[in-house]
């Protein structure tokens, strides 16, 4: 057991305190949402009840309360993930808005017929299928980086892959399939030693790590504030000022221009040469309420939680007969993928949550990596800071039901 309070923590997110079919809700589906803190409930409220105005263009008291916010939170997010500049900091709709802005900006600027774009095997389909597009457009490929069955990037393949044809490496930082923490600072460096960019897709990893996007050297890092306790609708795409500066804008529209004739039209400053028409800016101001919140806790204890957390899923998990665990590599954060013999995941999955226990089920948006594992989809318990030892025991009681009704003894 750790020092952390989780108890204490969980009195933060009032959607945490009821009753799912009758029994007090375990929710264990934070790889595809994190529940979300008073304070960024309060921050959307308070701008909606006091602040509500368009930004940066305004003329008056309410408009430049807005902008000041809004561009606070950038500030904020700045900080959090230590980027050199707020201006390196862009608004997006998500993770998925943010690789696909990549992709079509630099890919469009960049990529040249026989081109390679490499991605590990086990990403989320939104590192996938933006690079399949622009791949088919300019002429270039999208290839896999090998994983081998227990989820672990193959760093000896990815090594033996790089050649001067290789423009971009694109790669998760946390598996949301399978929780695998990889290895980002030596892919980095190995991508940019054969002169290739490299983004890494931070959407699990925020929630659970401090990022130092200055230590990493990547060059793009996304993720999307509903994965790290802010709201649905807002994501983020760090990039380097260099690197953003050379870019075409992604979309066009208000806000994003300098000077709009039919003779020519000249294009904003960073970032808001890729903010085009009236951002989220609740989401964005809540997410700086979110960051507030991450600021606020110890991040060190909730990290020995979660990894406490993890360790006694998996040995309880382990504890039953017939659970293969899906994904065991040495270094995982958050997640326990596994399946139960016999059973289809989506049954397991309506069975728990019948007993108050959610969880997600299927092949997370990860199907090249599930067709490797020859699984149509694992049973997914996904951690955070605010569950408990008890939430697990939850979770093995609701199993050890799943498993009676299911399957014959
Ligand atoms: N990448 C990873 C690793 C994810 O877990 C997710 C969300 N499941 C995404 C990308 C896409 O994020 P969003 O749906 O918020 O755009």
């Amino acid at each position: 057991r750790t020092a952390f309070d989780a108890e204490q923590i969980r009195k933060d997110f009032p959607i945490l305190h009821q009753q799912v079919h009758g029994k007090p809700l375990v929710y264990l589906d934070n790889a595809a949402t994190t529940q979300k803190p008073e304070a960024v409930i309060q921050a959307i409220v308070d701008y909606y009840r006091h602040d509500n105005s368009n930004v940066h263009r305004g003329a008056h008291a309410l408009a430049e309360r807005a902008t000041e916010k809004f561009e606070q939170a950038r500030v904020k997010v700045a900080q959090l993930i230590n980027a050199a500049e707020p201006r390196e900091i862009i608004w997006t709709r998500g993770t998925s808005e943010s690789i696909n802005l990549v992709a079509a900006s630099w890919g469009r600027s960049a990529l040249k017929p026989g081109d390679r774009i490499l991605v590990s095997a086990m990403e989320h389909h939104s590192n996938i299928v933006p690079w399949q597009m622009i791949a088919a457009q300019m002429g270039a490929t999208v290839e896999p980086i090998p994983v081998d069955s227990t989820g672990t990037l193959d760093l000896d393949a990815l090594q033996q892959m790089l050649d001067e044809r290789v423009r971009m490496v694109a790669c998760g930082h946390v598996s949301n399939a399978l929780g695998t923490v990889n290895p980002v600072e030596r892919i980095v460096q190995l991508a940019h030693q054969a002169g290739a960019l490299c983004l890494i897709d931070g959407a699990q990893a925020m929630s659970h790590m401090r990022v130092d996007v200055q230590a990493l050297d990547c060059d793009f890092y996304v993720f999307s504030a509903h994965k790290m306790f802010g709201p649905t609708g807002v994501g983020v795409l760090y990039g380097k000022a260099a690197l953003l500066e050379a870019m075409p804008p992604y979309q066009g529209g208000g806000e994003m221009i300098e000077s709009v004739s039919f003779a020519g039209t000249t294009y904003n400053q960073l970032p808001y040469k890729f903010e085009a028409g009236t951002p989220d800016i609740a989401g964005v101001i809540a997410l700086g309420a979110a960051v507030d919140y991450l600021q606020g806790i110890d991040r060190d204890a909730a990290e020995a939680h979660e990894r406490d957390l993890l360790e006694y899923a998996e040995a309880r998990v382990r504890e039953l007969p017939g659970i293969t665990l899906v994904g065991t590599a040495a270094q995982r954060a958050g997640v326990l993928s596994f399946l139960i013999d016999g059973t289809h995941p989506h049954d397991v999955g309506m069975l728990l949550d019948q007993q108050g226990v959610a969880v997600r089920t299927g092949n997370h948006c990860a199907q090249p990596i599930m067709d490797q594992l020859g699984i149509p989809g694992t049973i997914r318990a996904s951690f955070c800071f605010y569950n408990t030892r008890a939430d697990i025991d939850r979770l093995v009681e609701a199993l050890v039901k799943a498993k009676q009704f299911l399957v014959e003894e």
